[in-house]
Order: structure tokens, then C-alpha cells, then sequence
């Protein structure tokens, strides 16, 4: 034996080894070992892969392994390559341990030339077939293994269907697909300056080469950027090698994809979609629209119950939802793939919980089976039910969601246009892997071809996108730029809905609502529940928001955001009025009257929250956040002063028409009179004076309070501490609610929460307010109002000097957005439209540290306060509320660290909860 050894069959590769085989081949060699029908065939490994890409050339004696293999083939299928009686073809497909789908190249009917096509013609009576087989191939060594572009047989497919009146491919018969055969081979020898191979073993040679090659194509390449595939993941790709069978040789023929549960729902029936005399290629790429599984129970009532005990033996074999390939040739049915199904939320999400109830999976399987992001999808919105709009036409449900967008027709443009902010649809017949581009940038897809397993279906699903499919109503004019449904002709631009729950497409923008929670997610999550350590709590800034918050689980909200409250309309002139007063009796009279406002506010949160922990934060940012911008004011004083002047200019006007004819005012008088009557009541009101001298004023103060690096100025506890009234005020707010609420009944457990604090000094200051306001209002209200003092850890020097700050605050929340800048001096508000993009895209940084917690640098400091805060105080409750905690691998990071718990937005609490049990089960699986 060779070593290494490149070659495996499917009887001898070992399963479990992914890495070496590919996940494609590991499975095939499962599936054959637990005996389902699988083609024979034999796996060249990642390891040759790796080795060919190293050296430019096939491994030495790779090609003789092949070669014993190929005899193998024959001994046991008792064909042989090149044979004119009984020809030996062999699909030649890619697959490495990550799947990526339509990402790697496949080449079918390998072993096909002029003697072989005869002898596959005598030995199945099926020319038509055979051609049909033949041209398939030429096209797809040509393309994969040299190169020809796909346009160039596209075009010669077009000229023989309309020669012969043909509107889809099978209404061509023999001769028209042998003329397609011919002009096909003519293509290829044009375009290479060679004819094909006709040695079956050259063929091979170069499609195994192809295959290696295509691993570092664009495609490949892109996609494994853009999901964060590591060499670690997947290393080099395997070729799988394996006996062609055919589901277009006759009506007892088949071919179809499945999945073991319906992927869309988790529902736990068979689900896919088959053809009858027809090839893999049919179903995938849409041309011709597949019959739904169902429909096989009448229509091959044998077959579907092998099918159904297929799918039994494959989801006890591998206890998860399986998403396979099969072909039924002549009545005997093939296993030719099977992978893992790729499901979007709620098919996840139900297929776990009743996994776990029929016994396949435990509880910790049913929770780490999950990739806890896509439960986001669960939050997908979905058309407001009250809507009335006529949808325009109806396609297949192809991956659930609503969303509205400007229609674009190819993938590049849906990319110019997404990424420069526009909301975006993108509109094709049908799509292919090149078109990923226009995926990630859209907001949705519609296909007018191709079913609920095509290309466009299955690429939507996994990102969580809307897609409509199949939708045969709309015609589309690429080069128009048009599409075209009944009577409504559609450009390019023009706004649509499209609903991926029920396939309809409608013009211009329908509201949609947000996603509730269903039944097998409430289990989930409470499975969930039980196995984090981490608690999860919401970043939330209103009683609406934390009753959602509450809905979705959250057990107390982690960071209240005040500055959000004063930002409402009605309270902006109040809180102006305070930034804009002289002296602090002015500001307390301001603040007198935003102190019920505010008490109000919290009063709604605790009652929404019952009990719950409630951490409300001190105002943080700087005061100029709240006034207009200069140039606003500017602008505004401009047209004031101008108006000003306007009126003097009428008032003079008798005057100065006198100058030019004495006689000229009286044709006027009636209408001068009653313009200058209003404008001498203008002028008595003093309106515009106030207005001028209020925004004079406001330009002044915004002048005044300028600083070059606001965020890094006068702020968070700074501003608190040199205006003090300001958190005085709030502090009130929140201890008389609380009070209020004792009162009542109403269980409170209010938390008062710093921001941006550097020193110790800061708290103990606060904190002494804080005491003082708290024993007058239970003096006053005669109750005990309970209350956490503790500070935000987002300054560097909070994180070096925790101990100190522990001694003060009996909980640390880390604010990982204001660390973070403050931890690479990247601003958050600019790096991530400027540099960052260059520097995650060329490598220099692995991901943008405001979306991914940089454990070796933020994470550090974060150790380093739990650690010395715990050691100080060692009841010190510690959280995250920066948008890292919603991200499961921060959370996993939070768990590791021994936070107590993570605060994140409503939306993402699923998300969270779900992570932190993944990140305790971790290592218990
Ligand atoms: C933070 O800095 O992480 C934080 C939560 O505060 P904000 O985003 O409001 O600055
Ligand atoms: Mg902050």
C-alpha cells in the first residue's frame, strides 16, 4: 500500500474522518457501510489535494492508485471504461469537510466518447438518452476541465431548439441532441484547439485535477471568506468518484432530492421534490419544475415506501436531519448523497424538540445541533396580517420572511447597489453559485424558475432570506430590464414585496410585523435555560421595549439607556431649556419638570419588569448631543435674520414706491395695508425675535460646549459629577419610582449604574448622592426602596484599577462598544465606514472588533477586572452590555470569564440564551 494512502473505496474509507475524505465522501462510505444502495466509487483525499495544489502536479503514482480503483469499478460493476459494449461512466464530484454548496465543481457521464456512446446506445436500446448523456458531458468537461464558458453552448442549445420547434429540452429527440452532441464537440475543439479526450482515463486525469484546481477558484475562495471557513474547518478538497446511475432512462426512472423532515417547517414528514426520466442537473438548476415527494406514493408506490424506509435508516444512522440525492434507475432505487439538511430556525428549532421526544437525540444534542445566530431568522419579520394589497403572482415559498425592495436583475448589480445602502431585490430566471454576490447584498430573492430545492432556494434558506421561487408568471427581460406579470410591467428600480412564507409578490411596499414566539422555541429555550450558568438580560429603554424583552426571556434588564428618554420630542425644548440655563437654580427649574417625566418612565419599566432587576444608567452623552447641529442653527438664524429684514423692506415699501412715482402707493394701498397690518402684529408678538434670540442662543451654547473629541470629553460621570443637578434628577427618578412601586405592591429591584468612569473617586462621589437621596425618599415615602449601586467597566483605567472600583460598586457591567474604541483607539463612529473594512478584508485584523469581542485584547482587560473586582469584592456581580452580548462566541468568551450574566438587545435574547447553554455544555457532549 501506498503512503500516504490517496485512494479509498467506499467500502474501506473510515466515516469519521471528514478532513481526509471530504464530507461528501465520508458520507457516501457511511452510507455504504450501513447498507443503503449507493453506487460503488472510491475517494481521492484532501491530502492529495493538498499535495497536487503544493507541486502544481499530481502526486507520483496518485494516477496508477487510480487506475487499480478504476479495475475495481469494473470488477464490480462489471463494465469497463472505454467499453463499446458495456461502458463504465463515473461522476467525478468535489467535497471537503465544510459543505459548500454549488461552490466546487462535478462533472457527470465521464467515460463518454464516440465508441462508448454506441455502446451505451446498444445496451439501453436509448439513443435519445445517450446523446442526451453525451452532451451533458462534453459540456461539462469543457466548462470545468478547460474552461469553455458556458455562453458559448447555451447559444449552440438555443440555435437546435428553435431549428426543431422546442421550447424545453426534452422535446428535442435523438437526432436533434445528437446535433447538439456534434456542435458541442466542435465548441470544445474551437475553443481548446484540441479535440476531447476520447481515453476515459485522460478524461479522468484532467477532471480530478479540475476538481483539486477549483478549490482555490474565486468561487471557493469567496465563499469560504465570507462564512469564515478555516484550513482548520476544511483543508483542500476530496474527489469522489463514483458509478453513474441514470434516472433518465424511461418512465421507471427517476431523480429527486429529499429531506429526511421538511425544512422549512421541521415538520417530520419526507420532503422534496423528484423527476421522472430526468438527471440530478434537471431538479437543481430549475429547468424543468419538479412533482413533490407526495405525489411519488401514487405515482410509485414501491418506490416511495423504499424512499421513506431510506430516510428512516439514514436519520437513525446519523440523528440528524439529512438533506439527500437519489436516483431511481429502472426501478431500483440509489442513494447517491447525503449531508446534514441545511434548515432555516424554525425547522431547527422543532425538528430538536421532536427529535428529542421520539428519542434520536438528547437534550444537549437538541440544544448544540443549533447554530444559535439563526434563531435571529425566528425574528424575521412577516407581512402586517391587516394588509389588503393583491398579491401580483404567487411562486413557491422558498424560504420564509418578508421583506420589500427595488428590483435589481443580476447579481452585480444588487451588489453595487446593497452596499451602497439601498434595500434591494434580486430578480433573476434562476441563479447560479457565481450569482452569491447579489445574495448577500439583497434583501430577498425571486426566481421565475426552479423549485423549492433549486439553487436560489437552498442559498436563501441558509442566509435566512426571503425567497420566492418557481414563480412562472413573471417574465423577465434581463437586457430590458423589465419583468413582466399579466398586464404590470415592472423596471428596474421599482419597489416590490415578496412574502417567502407564501410565495406572493407584490408591487410597491407592504408594512410587515415582527415574529412571535412559538411553542417548541419556548421549550427549547427553556431547556436552555436550565443548562447556562450566564443569565441573559436585555438592553432595553422603554416599557415596550422591556415587556418584549420579558417576552423573549430576558430575566432583567442589563443597561436602561436614559439619554434615550430625553431624546423624545415632547422632552427635547425641557432638556435644552436645562443644557441652555445660566445658573443651577435656572437648570433645577428645568430639571423640576423632566423629574416627573423621567419617574414615570422607570415607574412603566418596573411595573413591565416586575420584579426583575432593572439597571438604569446615568446620563452619558455629552449635553451637545441634545442641540442642534451648528450648521442647522446657522441656516435657521439665516432665514430669521432674512425674514427680519423682509419685514423692514415692507414697511418702508409706501415710502420707497413714492420715490419712483408719487402716485404709485395708492394702487396699492388696500393690499399693502393688509400686509403690513400682520406684520405690525408680527413684530408686536415679538415671535421672530424670540426665535432668533432662542436659536442665537442655542448656537452660542453649541459653541460653547464644543470639543474636538466629544466622545472622549465631557461626559458620562464627568458631566454628572460638574453638574451635579443633572444625576441628582435622576437618581430621584429612579429611587421615588422604586418607592412608589413598594408602595403599591409592585415587587422593584432598581440598579443605579455609572458611566465612563476612570476612578474610583467618581463612584464614591455618586454613590454618596445616591445614599442621600435614597434615605430622604424612604424617610418620605416610609418604605425601604431597594437599590444596587455599580458602574459601567468601558475605560481602561476602570479595568486596571477594578479592585479599587469594586470596593465601591457592587457590580461591573462592561461596555464592550466604548471599551473596545478605547482598547485599539479606533472610533466607533468612524472606523467602521473608513479603514476597518481594508483591514479585516486584507487580513491585518481577523474581524471587526466591534461586532466580534477581541478576546486577546478587550478580553484581556475584562479578565483582568472580573479578577481583581472578585477579589476585592467577592460578591461582585459582573455583566456585559455592549452589542458583543448578543454574539455567541463573546458570550462563550463571557461564560469562560465567569460573568454572571450578558445583556443584549430583545431581538437577540433568543440568541443569547441559546449561546449561553452552549457555551456550558461545551466539553459535556
Ligand atoms: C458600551 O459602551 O458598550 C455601552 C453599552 O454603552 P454605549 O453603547 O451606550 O456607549
Ligand atoms: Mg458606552
Amino acid at each position: 500500500m501506498r503512503d500516504p494512502k490517496f485512494v479509498y473505496t467506499f467500502e474501506e474509507g473510515d466515516s469519521s474522518n471528514r478532513m481526509l475524505l471530504g464530507g461528501k465522501g465520508a458520507n457516501l462510505c457511511a452510507m455504504t457501510q450501513i447498507g443503503l444502495n449507493v453506487p460503488p466509487g472510491f475517494i481521492i483525499t484532501t491530502a492529495a489535494c493538498l499535495a497536487y495544489l503544493a507541486h502544481q502536479r499530481l502526486p507520483d503514482g496518485l494516477m496508477d492508485d487510480i487506475r487499480e480503483h478504476v479495475a475495481d469499478l469494473e470488477r464490480k460493476t462489471g463494465r469497463t471504461f472505454g467499453s463499446a459494449t458495456r461502458p463504465l461512466l463515473v461522476s467525478v464530484r468535489s467535497g471537503s469537510a465544510m459543505s459548500m454548496p454549488g461552490m466546487m465543481d462535478t462533472i457527470l457521464n465521464l467515460g463518454l466518447n464516440d465508441t462508448t456512446l454506441q455502446g451505451l446506445i446498444a445496451e439501453t436500446g436509448n439513443a435519445r438518452f445517450a446523446w442526451d448523456a453525451y452532451r451533458r458531458f462534453i459540456q461539462l468537461f469543457g466548462k470545468i476541465a478547460m474552461g469553455v464558458p458556458d455562453e458559448d453552448f447555451d447559444a449552440a442549445m438555443a440555435v437546435v431548439k428553435q431549428k426543431h420547434g422546442a421550447v424545453h429540452d426534452v422535446e428535442l429527440d435523438a437526432g436533434a441532441l445528437e446535433e447538439l452532441a456534434r456542435a458541442f464537440l466542435e465548441i470544445y475543439r474551437a475553443r481548446t484547439g484540441e479535440p476531447l479526450p476520447a481515453d476515459p482515463r485522460e478524461q479522468l486525469e484532467r477532471s480530478v485535477e479540475a476538481v483539486f484546481r477549483s478549490w482555490n477558484g474565486k468561487r471557493a475562495v469567496d465563499y469560504r471568506r465570507q462564512f469564515k471557513i478555516t484550513t482548520a474547518m476544511a483543508n483542500g478538497t476530496a474527489v469522489n468518484v463514483c458509478t453513474m446511475v441514470f434516472g433518465n432512462m424511461g418512465s421507471d426512472s427517476a431523480t429527486g432530492v429529499g429531506f429526511t423532515r421538511n425544512p422549512g417547517t421541521g415538520e417530520n414528514v419526507i420532503y422534496g421534490e423528484y423527476l421522472v426520466n430526468a438527471q440530478g442537473e434537471d431538479v437543481v438548476a430549475g429547468i424543468r419544475t419538479p412533482k413533490p415527494i407526495a405525489a411519488m406514493a401514487q405515482e410509485m408506490p414501491t418506490l416511495y415506501r423504499e424512499l421513506v424506509e431510506l430516510r428512516d435508516k439514514l436519520e437513525s444512522h446519523y440523528r440528524e436531519v439529512q438533506d439527500f440525492e437519489f436516483t431511481i434507475e429502472r426501478g431500483r432505487l440509489y442513494c447517491l448523497q447525503t449531508r446534514n439538511g441545511k434548515m432555516n430556525a424554525r425547522a431547527m428549532v422543532t425538528s430538536s424538540v421532536d427529535m428529542f421526544a421520539g428519542g434520536l437525540i438528547t437534550k444537549e444534542k437538541a440544544l448544540n445541533r443549533i447554530n444559535a445566530i439563526l434563531l435571529e431568522q425566528l425574528l424575521v419579520p412577516t407581512l402586517d396580517p391587516n394588509h389588503h394589497e393583491r398579491s401580483l403572482a404567487q411562486g413557491l415559498p422558498a424560504s420564509p420572511g418578508a421583506a420589500s425592495g427595488a428590483i435589481v436583475f443580476d447579481a452585480d448589480t444588487a451588489a453595487q447597489r446593497g452596499e451602497a445602502g439601498e434595500k434591494v431585490i434580486l430578480v433573476r430566471e434562476e441563479t447560479k453559485p457565481e450569482d452569491i454576490h447579489g445574495f448577500f447584498a439583497a434583501q430577498a430573492i425571486l426566481t421565475s424558475r426552479g423549485g423549492k430545492t433549486s439553487h436560489a432556494a437552498v442559498v436563501a434558506r441558509g442566509m435566512g432570506k426571503p425567497c420566492v421561487s418557481g414563480c412562472d408568471a413573471i417574465a423577465i427581460d434581463v437586457h430590458g430590464r423589465t419583468a413582466r406579470i399579466g398586464d404590470t410591467t415592472l423596471h428596474e428600480g421599482d419597489v416590490i414585496t415578496i412574502d417567502g412564507t407564501t410565495g406572493n409578490v407584490y408591487a410597491g411596499r407592504i408594512p410587515t410585523v415582527e415574529a412571535q414566539f412559538f411553542g417548541e422555541l419556548a421549550t427549547l429555550l427553556g431547556w436552555a435555560d436550565e443548562a447556562a450558568r450566564l443569565k441573559v438580560m436585555a438592553n432595553a429603554d422603554t416599557p415596550r421595549d422591556a415587556a418584549r424583552a420579558r417576552a423573549y426571556g430576558a430575566v432583567g434588564i442589563g443597561l436602561c439607556r436614559t439619554e434615550r428618554m430625553f431624546n423624545d420630542p415632547q422632552r427635547l425644548p425641557i432638556v435644552q431649556q436645562m443644557i441652555l440655563a445660566e445658573t443651577p437654580e435656572e437648570r433645577r427649574a428645568a430639571l423640576a419638570k423632566l423629574l416627573p417625566i423621567q419617574r414615570a418612565d422607570f415607574k412603566g419599566i418596573f411595573q413591565a419588569m416586575a420584579g426583575l432587576p432593572v439597571t438604569v444608567r446615568l446620563l452619558d452623552p455629552p449635553m451637545h448631543e441634545f442641540l442642534p447641529t451648528v450648521s442647522q442653527l446657522e441656516f435657521e438664524i439665516g432665514h430669521l435674520r432674512n425674514l427680519q429684514r423682509a419685514a423692514r423692506s415692507v414697511a418702508e415699501l409706501p415710502d420707497t414706491l413714492k420715490l419712483l412715482d408719487p402716485e404709485l402707493p395708492r394702487d396699492y394701498v388696500e393690499s399693502l395695508g393688509k400686509l403690513q397690518k400682520s406684520l405690525a402684529q408680527y413684530k408686536e408678538n415679538k415671535r421672530g425675535d424670540a426665535a432668533l434670540e432662542r436659536r442665537e442662543a442655542l448656537l452660542r451654547k453649541v459653541h460653547a460646549l464644543a470639543e474636538v473629541n466629544p466622545m472622549l470629553g465631557h461626559r458620562g460621570v464627568r458631566l454628572g459629577l460638574t453638574h451635579p443637578e443633572i444625576y441628582e434628577m435622576q437618581i430621584r427618578a429612579v429611587l421615588e419610582a422604586a418607592a412608589e412601586c413598594v408602595k403599591e405592591g409592585i415587587a422593584v429591584h432598581p440598579e443605579i449604574m455609572v458611566p465612563q468612569v476612570c476612578e474610583a473617586e467618581e463612584l464614591v462621589r455618586v454613590k454618596a448622592m445616591v445614599d442621600q437621596l435614597r434615605a430622604e425618599i424612604e424617610e418620605r415615602y416610609g418604605v425601604r426602596v431597594p437599590c444596587r449601586f455599580g458602574t459601567m467597566v468601558e475605560v481602561v483605567r476602570a479595568c486596571m484599577t477594578a479592585a479599587r472600583l469594586a470596593e465601591v460598586a457592587e457590580f461591573f457591567s462592561f461596555g464592550t462598544n466604548d471599551l473596545t474604541q478605547a482598547t485599539f483607539s479606533f472610533s466607533r463612529e468612524d472606523a467602521e465606514n473608513k479603514f476597518l473594512p481594508k483591514y479585516v478584508e486584507s487580513g491585518i485584523l481577523a474581524d471587526n472588533p466591534f461586532e466580534m469581542l477581541d478576546v486577546t485584547g478587550v478580553g484581556r482587560l475584562i479578565r483582568l477586572a472580573v479578577d481583581e473586582g472578585r477579589a476585592a469584592r467577592p460578591q461582585l456581580v459582573v455583566g456585559i452590555c455592549g452589542e458583543h452580548g448578543g454574539q455567541p462566541d463573546a458570550i462563550a468568551f463571557c461564560h469562560d470569564a465567569g460573568l454572571d450574566y450578558v445583556s443584549c438587545s430583545a431581538p437577540r435574547v433568543p440568541i443569547a440564551r441559546l449561546a449561553a447553554a452552549q457555551a456550558s455544555l461545551r466539553g459535556r457532549t
